[in-house]
């Protein structure tokens, strides 16, 4: 079996299967030797870390969740475990794969016909091609369901094919700086609903800017989206895909699994505040040795334990195939929140070397174990796929049965 965490105060990784977890320490060890050094130079450059794309598909952390690409029968608990795990070392790393693997290949696995699955799911999980989501744009984010202005329009082309017209903007969208193939979702003007389509690139009328000066998941190049005319073979339309309620379907399995990932940046910068607390000497002894930042600490560590309860709770019910949107909603929301706490009771503790990149290197912790990339990537966990505002939204629409934000 792998080792249990410091930060699993409750041992929840024991629920794992043994072949989960002898994934799981292998999983463990690349993401210490290969990702978390290198996580701090990435972040200051804005680079995603692309050369390990072939590293990532060996591992089989591309698709895991279906038949056709998981490399062994795992369950949700195991999946959303290791998103906590890559985030644990970088949570820009977890989110280049979460939008590849998570929001990509299950929109595909969701709204793909059997053909289609069968043409992108394994091209995908080798990370032959690298997917991206497209939904937020410009003028929408919380309000996309009703106010998605990206419009597609059924013709027929020049040469008699069956196709679709793309126009619109969309904004903030993870790996699109570089991807090969963009879901993006947009309203057919025909019966006003939204519908999703594969957007191979380049594609003539598709452009992609990579978003600069970024200070959260600096690591993530998330791109502007113009599309101008683009021209969509209705067999790229994702043919299981009728409206926004199908894309919800996405959202409340992928919401899950980011509710892990915000996890796993609480755990990583947990460890760096109780490392520096450690080697940190003031009035000549130890700040750990201080009342004030042990409470900090075990402050710290209850927030981490009651939300790997709430998430693995809610894996479980997606493996026992009753959860509902409200149910990732509140993990989502819940998680991200005493995230945001826990990374700035962590940050306090390592005083102003916890605001630089590397700081705390001059104590002997080495070059990625630093909490300034934890403290900042925390936000934008925070704000994705879903703010806290709209997730509690769809909780308290589940607790009064009157949605709020229509
Ligand atoms: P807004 O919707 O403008 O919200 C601003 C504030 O108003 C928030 O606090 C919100 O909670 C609040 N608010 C809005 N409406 C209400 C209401 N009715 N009641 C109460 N409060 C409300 N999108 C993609 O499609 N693909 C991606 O890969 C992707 N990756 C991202 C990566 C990063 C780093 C970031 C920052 C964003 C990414 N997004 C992506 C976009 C993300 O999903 C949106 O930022 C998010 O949904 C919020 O939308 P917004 O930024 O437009 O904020």
């Amino acid at each position: 079996a792998a080792d249990v965490l410091d930060a699993d105060f409750y041992e929840f990784q024991n629920l794992l299967t043994d072949a989960e977890q002898r994934a799981l320490r292998e999983i463990r060890e690349f993401l210490e030797t290969e990702v978390r050094p290198f996580a701090d130079d990435h972040w200051d450059r804005a680079e995603s870390p692309r050369h390990l794309v072939p590293r990532i598909a060996e591992l089989g952390l591309y698709g895991n969740a279906f038949p056709e690409t998981r490399a062994f029968e795992n369950s949700n608990v195991f999946r959303g475990w290791v998103a906590m795990e890559i985030s644990r070392a970088d949570p820009s790393t977890a989110t280049f794969i979460g939008v590849h693997s998570g929001l990509a290949m299950t929109s595909i696995a969701v709204g793909g016909s059997d053909e289609q699955r069968a043409e992108w799911l394994p091209v995908l999980a080798r990370g032959e091609q690298i997917a991206c989501f497209g939904l937020t744009e410009p003028g929408h984010g919380s309000d996309t369901a009703k106010g998605l202005e990206t419009t597609a329009e059924r013709r027929v082309g020049p040469d008699g094919t069956d196709e679709w017209v793309l126009n619109g903007a969309k904004r903030w969208i993870g790996n699109g700086a570089f991807a090969d193939v963009v879901v993006i979702w947009a309203r057919d003007v025909a019966d006003d609903q939204v519908k999703g389509f594969l957007v191979r690139t380049p594609s003539v009328g598709y452009e992609a800017t990579k978003i600069e000066r970024k200070q959260s998941l600096r690591t993530v190049e998330n791109a502007d989206i113009v599309l101008t005319d683009v021209v969509v073979p209705e067999r790229d339309r994702l043919q299981r895909i009728d409206g926004f309620r199908d894309l919800a379907v996405v959202l409340r399995l992928t919401r899950a699994q980011v509710a892990w990932q915000a996890l796993g940046v609480a755990v990583g910068a947990y460890e760096c505040a109780v490392a520096y607390a450690k080697a940190r000497v003031q009035f000549g002894k130890p700040i750990a040795s201080f009342q004030l930042v042990q409470q900090r600490l075990a402050d710290a560590l209850a927030n981490i334990t009651a939300c790997i309860g709430m998430c693995v709770r809610v894996s479980q019910l997606q493996d026992e195939g009753v959860q509902k949107d409200h149910h990732s909603a509140m993990a989502k929301a819940f998680v991200s929140a005493r995230v945001r706490e826990t990374v700035a009771l962590c940050r306090e503790i390592c005083g102003g070397n916890g605001v630089q990149l590397g700081g705390q290197e001059q104590l002997g912790i080495p070059a990625g174990y630093g909490i300034a990339r934890y403290f900042a990537d925390a936000e934008a966990v925070y704000t994705f796929e879903g703010t806290y505002d709209m997730n509690s939204l769809i909780v308290g629409r589940a607790i009064t049965g009157i949605p709020a934000f229509v």
